[in-house]
């Protein structure tokens, strides 16, 4: 079902409360330490100023506990987004009452209005329904582009919906477009790429995307349940000893199911997780030696996945395949990185630690789409439904 996107409301004249992600590193100054997540909503929010709506803005920044907390105010983000917008950006240190219709009142059309941290107010976590109603009374139309949270059903993303419109930002509606395709309508050869710490975070998507990918290629520290799974020594390696029998189901899976699953063949070790320690390159089939743990893929292993990937239409990659935040071991991260990179089809990047890995190899332009949410992505990837989405309004058809 296609989503009805602020592209598709008539924002003349009218109050706009927008749901978005400005939840930025502080730093120690009080100032906005990484702008991605402002300057992304920023097209939205222009778009509606530029229809000469008045705009309020939601978000939350941090975990404060359910209530409020001088370290997570949004102030420095107001006053980052006049800085580097030029649009009329006004803030209100609250979230409902007086002051917060007072302010909404005094707004001129293509005026910006942030409130408070959402999470400062208890009920937001708990979707409370007074405190969405209270701000779906401030505005006509509410638009959603924090895919970020998309996946928890909170009063400013979720219960809002119930009273106000709630339709799409372009943020949202290039995160739906895509995720969408990857998970229900790809095209063949699909290659699914993943790594990261732990077979047990990545399990929801490896059971939903063996009935649509061809090729499943594991990298990063999940490999090593595979490997041990295998009967395989692995030395000291990061290896989830629980999920050793559930490595095996998915190996039989993959195999009843057709889909070639690549597992690395050599990798990268070391006997200790520190930069600028002795490191070597050894053979998957020969085992690890003890008092080792292998923290990268090796060299072989790049120019084995680059055969698969080489020919996909639709990539799909979460993970990093190694200790990617130190350079030692980034070298298999950047080397699929670079990979995707070359395809000629869909590449999509899974948020988390993998955007953050292709925001540090500067590529972040080289894909179709690089995921915002971590959590999110992941969950859309698994196929379940996402609250922060379903309480978005469907195009008629
Ligand atoms: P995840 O959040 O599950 O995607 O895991 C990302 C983390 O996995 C990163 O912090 C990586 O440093 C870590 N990681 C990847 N490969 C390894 C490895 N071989 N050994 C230990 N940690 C790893």
């Amino acid at each position: 079902m296609k989503k009805l996107t602020i592209r598709d409301v008539d924002l003349n004249g009218k109050t706009v409360i927008m749901r978005v992600d400005f939840n930025v590193p502080i730093d120690k100054d009080g100032k906005v330490s990484d702008d991605t997540r402002i300057t992304a909503a920023l097209p939205t929010i222009k778009y509606a100023v530029e229809k000469k709506a008045k705009v309020i803005l939601l978000s939350h920044l941090g975990r404060p506990k359910g209530g409020p907390d001088p370290k997570y105010s949004l102030k420095p983000v107001a006053d980052h987004l006049k800085k580097i917008s030029g649009l009329n950006v006004l803030f209100v240190p609250h979230l409902i009452g007086e002051e917060v219709k007072q302010a909404v009142k005094n707004m001129k059309p293509g005026d910006v209005l942030i409130l408070e941290n959402t999470r400062f107010h208890p009920g937001e976590e708990k979707n409370d329904l007074e405190l969405a109603k209270a701000w779906a009374e401030l505005a006509d139309i509410h638009v959603n582009d924090a895919f970020g949270t998309a996946h928890r059903a909170h009063s400013s993303n979720v219960g809002i919906a119930m009273f106000i419109p709630s339709v799409a930002g372009f943020l949202m509606e290039k995160e739906i477009e895509f995720l969408n395709k990857v998970t229900y309508e790809p095209e063949h050869p699909y290659v699914v790429v993943l790594g990261g710490a732990k077979v047990s975070d990545k399990i929801g998507v490896i059971t939903n995307l063996l009935n649509k990918a061809d090729k499943l290629l594991i990298g990063g520290a999940m490999m090593f349940t595979f490997f041990k799974a295998k009967g395989i020594p692995v030395g000291s390696s990061l290896v989830e000893d629980d999920k050793l029998e559930l490595a095996k189901e998915i190996l039989k899976q993959a195999e009843q199911k057709k889909v070639q699953i690549i597992l690395p063949v050599d990798t990268v070790i070391a006997q200790k997780m520190e930069a600028g320690t002795e490191s070597r390159v050894v053979e998957i089939k020969g085992g690890i030696p003890d008092g080792w743990m292998g923290l990268d893929i090796g060299p072989q292993t790049i120019r084995l996945f680059g055969e698969s990937l080489k020919d996909a239409k639709t990539v799909v990659w979460n993970g990093p395949m190694g200790v990617f935040e130190i350079d030692d071991f980034a070298k298999g991260t950047k080397a699929v990185a670079e990979l995707i990179a070359k395809v000629n089809g869909t590449t999509v990047i899974g948020g988390g630690d993998s955007a953050a890995a292709v925001a540090k190899f500067g590529l972040e332009s080289a894909y179709s789409h690089v995921s915002t949410g971590g959590g999110a992505s992941l969950e859309f990837l698994e196929g379940k439904e996402l609250p922060g989405i379903t309480s978005i309004a469907d195009k008629k058809k």
